[in-house]
C-alpha cells in the first residue's frame, strides 16, 4: 500500500479522500491555492504545498506545480478527485511519466471515454446499450445527413464529440433546421473542444437520469455497486441523487448492471467508474461514462457499505478487487442534498465569510464538508459548499431524516440552497419519485409565475 497520497483537488472532496487516505493509514499531501490556505483540510494534512494564486488556472489546473509538489514532497500516487484535472488524459500520462500513481484509470481509457464517439462505439461494441443514432460521427455530405436524421426520427439531438458541461449539443425538431443546426453546433464545438466531430441521436422527451457505479480492478474482474437516481437537475447540474433509483427492480439492475460491468472488462478499465443513462420507458440508454469518483459517490456507499474512495486507492495500489459481485448487496436507501452556497430563488453565487455553522447530525446522517464556523467562501471556485447524506431502511425514512437535518442545519453569513431542498422535500411528485431530468427546471419556471 502507498504511505504517502497527494490530493489534487479542494474542498469537500479533498477532505473526503484525506479521510479515506487516514482510516487507511496514509500520509496525505495537499496541494492548496492561495484562496484555500485556511481550509480544514490544509491543516489537517501531513504536509501542505501552496500552488499557486486563487485561479484554478494557475493552481489546481496548473500541471507543474503539481507535480512538482509530489515530487518535493515524496508522495507516491495522486488522486485527482472530480472536477479539475480529474479527466484529464494528458494530465494521467504526466503523473505517471513522472514516475507516480494516478489514482485512476489508464490515459488510453480516459481519453477513449471522454471522445463521445469513441465511447459510444467502446459501449455498442460491449453491448451496453446506448441511444439511437447515426453511426459514428456525421459525414460531410448533407443528403447523407438528411438521410440519418429521417431514420433516426425526430426530435434529434446533434452532440458534439469532444463536448462536456451540458455544452456543444443542439436540439432539432424539423428536417428544415437540420443542415443549419449541424453547422452551427460543428463551428462551436471546434472553437470551445477544438474538436469539430458531431454525431446525432434520437432526443429522448422526458428521460430520468440514472447512473451505474464501477469498481474494475487490473487484473481483469469488475462488479457494478447498483445505481443512483440524479434526474433533479438544474441546468444540466445535479442538485439531488439518490440510491437505489425508485421502481428499477432487481432483474433490470442486474441486467444494466452486468452489461457495465462487461464493458468494464473489455476495456480493461481500472478503479471506480460511473455508466451515465438516460432512462425512459423502461429502457436504458448510454450518454457518457466519467472515468472518476463522482460528487454523488455516497449513497452508494451508503446503501453498499463499500468504501468506493479506499477501493480506488486498493486498486491503483495494485491490489485485487475484494468483493465479487454476490458479495454486494443494497440494503436501504440514500439522499444526497448538495449544499450550495447560492440565493435559493435567483441561484445567484453567496460566497463570504460563514458567520454561524450548525452542521446536522442524528441517525442516519452524514455531512461531508469541508467548511466551519469563521471560513470564508472563495468566490474562484463552484458553489458547492458540502453534501448532506442520509440513510433510512426505506425511501420514505431517508426522507424524513433529511428533512429534520435541513431543518436543524444552520449556516449564516452566506446564503445557501437549503430552502430549495426543503421545499423539494414537501413536493408531491419527488416524493412519489421517478420524476424526469426537466422536472425540476418546470418547476422552478412555474414557482417564478408565482404558483
Ligand atoms: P455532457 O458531457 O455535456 O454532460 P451528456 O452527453 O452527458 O453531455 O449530456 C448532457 C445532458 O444533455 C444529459 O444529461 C441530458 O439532459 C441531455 N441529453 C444528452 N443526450 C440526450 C438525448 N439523446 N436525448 C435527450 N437529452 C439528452
Amino acid at each position: 500500500m502507498f504511505e504517502k497520497i497527494l490530493i489534487a483537488n479542494r474542498g469537500e472532496i479533498a477532505l473526503r479522500i484525506q479521510r479515506a487516505c487516514r482510516e487507511m493509514g496514509i500520509k496525505t499531501v495537499v496541494v492548496y491555492s492561495e484562496a484555500d490556505r485556511e481550509a480544514k483540510y490544509v491543516k489537517l494534512a501531513d504536509e501542505a504545498v501552496c500552488i499557486g494564486p486563487a485561479p484554478s488556472a494557475k493552481s489546481y489546473l496548473h500541471v507543474p506545480a503539481i507535480i512538482a509538489a509530489a515530487e518535493v514532497t515524496d508522495a507516491q500516487a495522486i488522486h485527482p478527485g472530480y472536477g479539475f484535472l480529474s479527466e484529464n488524459a494528458d494530465f494521467a500520462e504526466r503523473v505517471e511519466q513522472s514516475g507516480f500513481v494516478f489514482i485512476g484509470p489508464r490515459p488510453e481509457t480516459i481519453r477513449q471515454m471522454g471522445d463521445k464517439v469513441s465511447a459510444k462505439h467502446a459501449m455498442i461494441a460491449s453491448g451496453v446499450p446506448c441511444v439511437p443514432g447515426s453511426e459514428g460521427a456525421l459525414p460531410d455530405d448533407n443528403d447523407e445527413i438528411i438521410k440519418i436524421a429521417k431514420k433516426i426520427g425526430y426530435p434529434i439531438i446533434i452532440k458534439a464529440s469532444g463536448g462536456g458541461g451540458g455544452r456543444g449539443m443542439r436540439v432539432v425538431h424539423t428536417e428544415a433546421a437540420l443542415l443549419n443546426s449541424v453547422e452551427m453546433t460543428r463551428t462551436e464545438a471546434g472553437a470551445a473542444f477544438g474538436n469539430p466531430t458531431v454525431y446525432m441521436e434520437k432526443y429522448l422527451q422526458e428521460p430520468r437520469h440514472i447512473e451505474i457505479q464501477v469498481l474494475s480492478d487490473e487484473y481483469g474482474d469488475a462488479i457494478y455497486l447498483g445505481e443512483r437516481d440524479c434526474s433533479m437537475q438544474r441546468r444540466h447540474q445535479k442538485i439531488i441523487e439518490e440510491a437505489p433509483a425508485p421502481g428499477i427492480t432487481d432483474k433490470q439492475r442486474q441486467k444494466i448492471g452486468e452489461a457495465c460491468a462487461a464493458a468494464c472488462r473489455r476495456i480493461g478499465y481500472r478503479g471506480a467508474g460511473t455508466f451515465e443513462f438516460l432512462y425512459e420507458n423502461g429502457e436504458f440508454y448510454f450518454i457518457e461514462m466519467n472515468t472518476r469518483v463522482q460528487v454523488e459517490h455516497p449513497v452508494t456507499e451508503l446503501i453498499t457499505g463499500i468504501d468506493i474512495v479506499q477501493e480506488q486507492i486498493r486498486i491503483a495500489a495494485g491490489e485485487k478487487l475484494r468483493y465479487k459481485q454476490k458479495d454486494v448487496h443494497i440494503k436501504g436507501h440514500s439522499i444526497e442534498c448538495r449544499i450550495n452556497a447560492e440565493d435559493p430563488f435567483t441561484f445567484v453565487p453567496s460566497p463570504g465569510k460563514i458567520e454561524g455553522y450548525h452542521p446536522a447530525g442524528g441517525p442516519g446522517i452524514r455531512v461531508d464538508s469541508h467548511i466551519y464556523q469563521g471560513y470564508t467562501v472563495p468566490s474562484h471556485y463552484d458553489s458547492m459548499v458540502g453534501k448532506v447524506i442520509s440513510y433510512g431502511d426505506t425511501r420514505e425514512q431517508a426522507m424524513a431524516r433529511m428533512r429534520i437535518a435541513l431543518s436543524e442545519m444552520a449556516i449564516s453569513g452566506i446564503k445557501t440552497n437549503i430552502p430549495l431542498h426543503q421545499e423539494l422535500l414537501l413536493d408531491s411528485a419527488f416524493r412519489r419519485g421517478g420524476t424526469s431530468i426537466h422536472y425540476l427546471e418546470e418547476r422552478l419556471a412555474q414557482r417564478k409565475k408565482g404558483n
